[in-house]
Formats: structure tokens, C-alpha cells, sequence
């Protein structure tokens, strides 16, 4: 596990979090900051630094966050419609050096940016 990764220490049970949906590859739970009504981060198992490091043999896995997001909206209530942000690198915003999809809505229409 890489050191100080606030996202492998959740996997590993270190640092406590909610899992709201897992399987082999894949962890969602609630964001500890939610910027929404409805705040979830998609987080896989395997530590990939961010989607600048996401591989070729990445592709399934990336395709199943991806297909994940509709059924989580839908359990979530949002078929009004949600958001998905990845942010990238220091310049895009990313705080935690651990690939992740961010699933934002409910309450009304969400900002633009
Ligand atoms: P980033 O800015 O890297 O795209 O998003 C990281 C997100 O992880 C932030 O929205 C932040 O609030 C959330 N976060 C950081 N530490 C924790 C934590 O320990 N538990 C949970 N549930 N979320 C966290
Ligand atoms: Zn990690």
C-alpha cells in the first residue's frame, strides 16, 4: 500500500468509512466533505495514482466505474440527473493521489461551473 494514502487506508479497514457498494474491484462511499446533496466517490481497490496513470489493462476496470454510475444514481434517487468529476493532478483539484469518480446531485439543479 503506498504510504499515507487516505484512500488505501479506507480499503484496508485503517481509516473507517461506510461502504454504500463494493465488489472484487470497486468501492463507493460517501465523500467526508459532500459538495452536494448527493456525494459519492467511486474508488477502486488497486491504487492507480489518477487517470494520467490509468494503463491499457486498465480498461475494463475504467469501464466499470464508468457503467457504475447510472445504477448508483438511480438507487440514489437522481433521475433527475447527476454529475461525474474526476479531477486530475494538483491543477485539476485532486487532493487524494488515488483514482477516483465523483458522484454529485440531488437537490435541484447542481451549479455550473
Ligand atoms: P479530489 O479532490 O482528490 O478529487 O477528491 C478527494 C475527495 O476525498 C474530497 O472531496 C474529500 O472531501 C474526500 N476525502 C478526503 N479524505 C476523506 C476521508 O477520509 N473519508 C472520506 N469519506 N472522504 C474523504
Ligand atoms: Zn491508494
Amino acid at each position: 500500500m503506498p504510504e499515507n494514502c487516505v484512500f488505501c487506508k479506507i480499503l484496508s479497514g485503517e481509516l473507517p468509512a461506510s461502504f454504500i457498494y463494493q465488489d472484487d474491484e470497486l468501492v463507493v462511499f460517501k465523500d467526508i466533505r459532500p459538495k452536494a446533496a448527493v456525494h459519492l466517490l467511486v474508488v477502486p481497490r488497486l491504487h492507480i495514482k489518477s487517470l494520467n496513470e490509468v494503463q491499457p489493462t486498465h480498461g475494463q476496470l475504467l469501464n466499470n466505474m464508468l457503467m457504475l454510475l447510472p445504477k448508483l444514481a438511480h438507487e440514489q434517487g437522481l433521475d433527475n440527473g447527476y454529475r461525474m468529476v474526476c479531477n486530475v493532478g494538483r491543477g485539476g483539484g485532486q487532493e487524494v493521489d488515488h483514482l477516483h469518480f465523483h458522484l454529485l446531485g440531488g437537490e435541484g439543479r447542481l451549479p455550473g461551473f
